[in-house]
């Protein structure tokens, strides 16, 4: 069972790309720049409207940590699992979960990848996967 981020206008973008397989971050028409989450301006230069690009979805486990305490009953049968930072390989860091192997096979420095679970027919959620 997962659960279900809410949508607005600013992640909507995100939120498609998803649904369609594709990982995607905000970038800065002014500074050049990206980041994630979105925001409604650039954090680097405050210039309102940023734009989005598309992301390769390879990147490192930055840091991150195993869950072995429910936070929500809807993730009681989800534990242990690893909830990290990865940093892209364009450079934005992204929180997200760690799936395709063991909980204690985790390490800094990982290489990983995108994957993207379908949990309704609106939401999808992307994890990262270590590369074999
Ligand atoms: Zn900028």
């Amino acid at each position: 069972m997962a659960i279900i981020p809410g949508m607005t206008d600013l992640t909507r973008p995100y939120w498609e790309a998803a649904r369609e397989g594709r990982l995607v971050v905000q970038q800065c028409p002014a500074c050049g720049r990206s980041w994630h989450p979105p925001l409604p301006a650039c954090p680097h230069c405050h210039r309102a409207g940023p734009g989005w690009r598309e992301v390769a979805g390879t990147g490192t486990v930055y840091t991150y940590t195993v869950v072995r305490h429910p936070t929500h009953v809807a993730l009681a049968d989800a534990i242990p699992y690893v909830i990290a930072i990865v940093e892209l390989t364009e450079g934005p860091r992204v929180v997200t979960g760690i799936t395709g192997c063991d909980v204690g096979d985790v390490r800094a420095g990982m290489p990983v990848r995108v994957t993207f679970s379908a949990v309704t027919g609106e939401v999808t959620l992307p994890y990262f996967e270590p590369v074999a």
